[in-house]
């Protein structure tokens, strides 16, 4: 089934313990984009890039078979540029630099070949695009969104408004309470599902992640990732590797919706053992199923008699 992603296309400068990149691709659909594209082959992106956007990037979203139609060039700017530090803590970043450019006038156009999409990712933007995505689409089964603090702080009403219409909301445990305005977690999630979504997936950076359906709760253990070198675009990769699985599947039961929080865990491990997409370049479809193996083992919890 087709899948529709809508985010920023981006240029990073990262600082981590363990090194420093200046610049190098990164955005929420480029990685949404690139992690899906290991289990579906019908991946379209909807974003904007600037004058200085890369051939060779271009070319690398290529390779992957994802299609370009709704990715606009605007020749009037650069690209978006994004610069953040984290420091040992991985959980916690500053965002040291934030440039627009061409992402302040983005207006997403939704190509007539995209609208029939069945399964919808709507990256971290303003909320009222997302909604605008919406609004262009034909009847999709599926919709995730993703947000962050920024926009339940500047843009609470939209966010709320955008909310009622998607099928599944991924943010962090932070933006949960925020958003929910409630410390304790259980009760966040379930005035968050109040609001709309059907499901909700509360993710807890290297503590996993948890899956809140109409009636159960699945909790998602973390990779023991000893290789990790840059956390960017971890978020995006989980999400990109979910809605891939449930596109490829076209099945959104409760025990399906399981394995993508798994496949989206395994893409994020993946994600964070290279500067930037790098490690999401060339994977292959063993090392992804080898490692969603090696997740159902970690949490196999033996019977007692
Ligand atoms: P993640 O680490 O999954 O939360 O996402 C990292 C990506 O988000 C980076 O590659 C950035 O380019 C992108 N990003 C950072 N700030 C914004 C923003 N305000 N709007 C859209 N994308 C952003």
């Amino acid at each position: 089934m087709s899948l529709l992603i809508v985010g920023s296309v981006a240029y990073d400068g990262i600082e981590t313990p363990f090194g420093e990149v200046e610049r190098i691709l990164g955005g929420s659909a480029t990685y949404i984009s690139l992690t899906s594209s290991y289990l579906t082959n019908q991946v379209n992106l909807v974003g904007v890039v600037g004058k200085d956007f890369s051939d060779e990037d271009i070319e690398l979203f290529k390779s992957r078979g994802i299609n370009l139609d709704g990715l606009q060039r605007d020749d009037s700017g650069n690209t978006f540029f994004w610069k953040g530090k984290y420091h040992y803590d991985l959980n916690n970043r500053d965002t040291l630099d934030t440039q627009l450019n061409v992402f302040e006038r983005f207006d997403p156009v939704i190509p007539e070949n995209y609208k029939n999409a069945r399964y919808i990712a709507l990256g971290n933007i303003e909320p009222s695009l997302q909604e605008k995505v919406l609004d262009q689409v034909e009847n999709p089964r599926f919709v995730v969104m993703d947000t962050m603090n920024f926009w339940i702080d500047r843009a609470p009403e939209a966010l709320k408004k955008t909310l009622k219409r998607v099928h599944l909301l991924v943010i962090n445990d932070s933006e949960a309470r925020e958003l929910a305005q409630e410390p304790n977690l259980m009760k966040a999630a379930e005035k968050v599902m109040a609001m709309g979504p059907e499901a909700l997936i509360i993710k807890k950076g290297e503590h996993g992640a948890l899956l809140f359906t109409e009636n159960e709760i699945f909790s998602a253990p973390a990779y023991p990732v000893i290789d990790i070198f840059d956390p960017t675009g971890a978020g995006d990769s989980f999400m990109g590797g979910l809605l891939g699985w449930l596109a490829y599947t076209d099945d959104i039961s409760p025990q399906n919706l399981r394995r993508s929080v798994i496949i989206g865990s395994v893409m994020a491990s993946f994600c964070v053992e290279e500067f930037g997409p790098g490690r999401l370049k060339n994977l292959t479809e063993k090392e992804i199923y080898d490692r969603y193996r090696e997740f159902r083992n970690l949490s196999e919890i033996p019977e007692i008699s």
